[in-house]
């Protein structure tokens, strides 16, 4: 992505706040273009194939995993950063790598983790991709982690509690001050919504969870239905599903693209400061569109997270996952050799919080059936080790 085809308020690879260990600058890539290129080849993201979205991986082999989501995020990512002439390649990076510190098992990983860490500084899914790229990676001869550049971590860094932001450093101090990221980071954010909403619609309607006629309740989706319908009224119905599902994704980023154009008119941001210490985020849909979308995330929250067929896979994952935790704090022999190193060294330098963290990082890093293996191996007298 060449810097000179960029807005004034873009994020630019010349002037990027840079890594945390120094580098020369890579001979035929930007520095985002170098970051996108990590995360490709790191150990966390080719782990994401394996890792649920929402429904778990064996139980279909059509349903997004958490790497299909990510690819659409940095499709539609990309998509938007274009058309509003900012930088492809960084919003690229970061919807690659939004969920590298996702739990397995989807959000009832995530929440099961954070009870078990109550004691020793909590887990958070956001933060834990931070982590990811900052420190578990490890590839490289002259540095832990990725050392990915500023931006890239900025924008990895959705959200953070007050008081993790006040540990963070550089990275964390926009949660104190009440800044924004980078507009690349903000429309990954809703790109991400825009994929998930979208993609679980069809998922939702191929595993027969929800229906079309339940759908059709949602506005935003009646109208699409309706209109494609009427045009194509022989359509098989998958087809129609397929038709409507891309026709959501497209009037969502219509909307966030003419919304922010609109906005950015009328803030006149000269520079990426300027973004960053606007009041409010410049990145956003229309208050119909917003309204609208709420709307959608209602209806699948009520109809599809809490579907009993749902909630039995989200339970049984927690309760593995909670024994999992309870079985290596109890006992950490019984974590692989490598992990029990960084426990006794971490339990050194601070004590059970320490300890704790090296097998949050080792129970997020599984995938859903490494997990199930996992559980199986220390629980199940008949299983083999
Ligand atoms: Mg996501």
């Amino acid at each position: 992505m060449n810097d000179g085809l960029l807005e004034k308020y873009a994020a630019k690879s010349s002037t990027s706040l840079g890594r945390t260990h120094p580098e020369s600058s890579p001979a035929y890539r930007g520095e985002f273009q170098r970051d996108r290129d990590r995360i490709i080849h790191s150990t966390a993201f080719r782990r994401l194939e394996y890792k649920t979205q929402v429904f778990v991986n064996h139980e279909g082999d059509l349903f997004r995993t958490r790497l299909t989501h990510s690819i659409e995020v940095a499709q539609i990512s990309r998509t938007i950063a274009r058309s509003l002439q900012l930088n492809e390649d960084l919003s690229e990076t970061i919807g690659l790598a939004h969920d590298l510190g996702h739990t397995p098992f989807g959000h009832a990983g995530q929440d099961v983790l954070n009870d078990c860490m109550r004691d020793y500084g909590g887990f958070e899914h956001n933060l834990q991709s931070l982590r990811v790229v900052d420190e578990l990676e490890e590839k490289y001869a002259e540095f832990p982690g990725l050392n990915l550049t500023f931006e890239s971590r900025e924008g990895i860094l959705k959200h953070c509690s007050l008081k993790n932001a006040r540990i963070l450093g550089e990275v964390g101090q926009r949660f104190l001050n009440k800044h924004h990221p980078s507009l690349e980071a903000q429309l990954t954010n809703l790109a991400d919504e825009i994929a998930y909403n979208s993609h679980d619609v069809d998922d939702g309607l191929r595993s027969g969870l929800i229906t079309l006629k339940q759908l059709r309740e949602v506005e935003l989706f009646n109208s699409l239905y309706e209109d494609v319908d009427k045009n194509y009224p022989d359509l098989p119905t998958r087809r129609k599903i397929y038709e409507i599902v891309r026709r959501l994704i497209s009037c969502q980023v219509v909307d966030l693209i003419e919304t922010s154009k609109a906005r950015i008119e009328q803030a006149k941001p000269e520079s990426i400061t300027d973004v960053r210490e606007h009041d409010q985020p410049l990145i956003a849909y229309s208050d119909s569109m917003r309204e609208q979308n709420l709307a959608m995330k209602r209806f699948l929250r009520e109809n599809l997270y809490m579907h009993y067929r749902v909630r039995r896979m989200s339970s049984k994952s927690a309760r593995m996952l909670r024994e999992l935790f309870g079985a290596f704090m109890d006992d950490d022999l019984l974590l692989p050799p490598e992990y029990q190193d960084k426990v006794r060294q971490q339990q050194r330098e601070s004590g059970d919080s320490g300890k704790a963290r090296i097998i949050a990082d080792y129970i997020a890093g599984m995938t859903d059936r490494y997990a199930n293996a996992e559980y199986s191996k220390i629980f199940d007298p008949g299983s083999l080790t």
